[in-house]
């Protein structure tokens, strides 16, 4: 049985309908926030109420369904753009989400601005999302790849990026957030020094927004990428924003209806922003339900939010750091809620099916940062990430059931 306390969030947890249910017979205790995270009754019914009332194809119709859908699609855009801090929505194209963006960004703006020798800069903390599309990218054009390395206590290295600056590098791709170690970068200095640099900078944010709100205009990036169905809205949509001089100058990168002006066999002449990016039907349910997803947002506390995730995070390590063989990776001094860790002597996919067993759901791997894990001579690690939504009780479920696990071995 378990209790809530008052700090608990019991308010926000009732917005969830599938945190009351039971996993193998156990209250579901979900900690895989940073895979992805759980959608609020708000959501749902915005998704399912789109296609019990208004479903028709959007931008083209001539008939009045066609026209609402359309209307609630752009609104969705307008939603997000109010949200993010950006003043012209037309510079925000739907992805299917943050691994699209970047490609979007690596085979538009990458191929067409970038030759052989130009120098990319990437992060050695980020997501195979913010690797491959430029590994790829350089093979094509011929450009070259160095690394920003970490500090052995997890932060960016800042002098070692100061140094790779030097070499005058054409793109910059940074992480906001870690998705394996939860460190919190600090993204504002990091593109104002590559920007002083003449860099272009394209900013991850998967990890950022579930936690903290930013605004676009401050953050002083060229590019900003993101999911939905990390930030309590559908799977399958996303966005990328980008500075409109950028955007402009950029190419098409997939053809098809809805991208176009004029067609004829004799050449296409392209849309203005954002649809000149947005080619073929889109997810206009996933739009319109990652809408409803940032409005819920809009309506809660999110410092109280943030306050109550920094709580659980502290709750975790204190419960946690008393276990035997347990040990955080390295996560630098500012992170969000989010507990990386190792449990001696034990496999880590033999920990995730014990806590499985026992209804908590936490992720074990590499979290798709090799690299990473490379640097820092594990094979993966353990991840606990925390949501609004959790309670302290269910950190303490997490370090009493690694208990049991520990107990039985000895
Ligand atoms: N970047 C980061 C930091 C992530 O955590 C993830 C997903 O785990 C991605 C990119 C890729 O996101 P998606 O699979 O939604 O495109």
């Amino acid at each position: 049985m378990i209790h809530s306390r008052p700090s608990d969030p019991v308010r926000w947890r009732r917005d969830f309908p599938l945190l009351s249910q039971r996993v193998h017979g156990q209250p579901l205790i979900y900690l895989d926030n940073a895979a992805t995270t759980q959608k609020p009754r708000v959501v749902i019914e915005a998704i399912s109420r789109f296609y019990k009332t208004s479903n028709a194809n959007v931008h083209r119709g001539s008939h009045a369904l066609s026209a609402q859908a359309t209307t609630a699609f752009e609104q969705a855009r307008t939603t997000l753009a109010n949200w993010l801090g950006i003043d012209d929505p037309a510079c925000l194209i739907w992805t299917r989400g943050t691994t699209e963006a970047i490609n979007l960004v690596a085979q538009s703006w990458g191929r067409n601005q970038l030759r052989a020798d130009d120098l990319i800069l990437l992060q050695q903390s980020s997501h195979h999302a913010n690797i491959v599309p430029w590994q790829m990218l350089a093979e094509t054009v011929g450009a070259r790849i160095e690394v920003i390395p970490l500090q052995p206590d997890g932060d960016l290295d800042l002098d070692a990026y100061r140094l790779l600056l030097q070499k005058q590098p054409k793109l910059i791709a940074l992480s906001h957030v870690s998705n394996a170690l939860g460190t919190r970068y600090p993204i504002e200095q990091l593109c104002r020094l590559g920007r002083d640099a003449g860099a272009v900078t394209l900013v991850d944010g998967a990890q950022a927004l579930p936690h903290f709100d930013i605004d676009l205009t401050r953050l002083g990036c060229d590019f900003y990428a993101f999911s939905g169905h990390k930030l309590f809205g559908p799977s399958g949509i996303g966005a990328l924003w980008g500075r409109r001089e950028l955007l402009e100058q950029m190419p098409p990168w997939q053809g098809g209806g809805e991208m176009i002006r004029d067609v004829s066999f004799s050449g296409t002449t392209y849309a203005d922003l954002p649809f000149r990016f947005e080619a073929g039907t889109p997810n206009i349910e996933g739009a319109i339900g990652l809408a409803a997803a940032i409005e819920y947002l809009q309506q809660q506390d999110r410092t109280a939010m943030e306050r109550h995730e920094q709580t659980l995070l502290q709750h975790a390590r204190d419960c946690c750091s008393q276990l035997k063989g347990f040990r955080e990776l390295p996560f630098g001094s500012d992170r969000v809620s989010l507990l990386s860790f190792e449990l001696e002597g034990f496999h880590q996919q033999d920990v995730a099916h014990w806590l499985d067993r026992h209804g908590i759901a936490i992720r074990a791997g590499h979290h798709c940062a090799m690299p990473l894990m490379r640097s820092l001579g594990l094979p993966g690690s353990l991840r606990a990430s925390f949501a609004f939504y959790n309670r302290l009780d269910e950190a303490e479920q997490l370090a009493s059931c690694l208990d049991q696990l520990i107990q039985s071995q000895t």
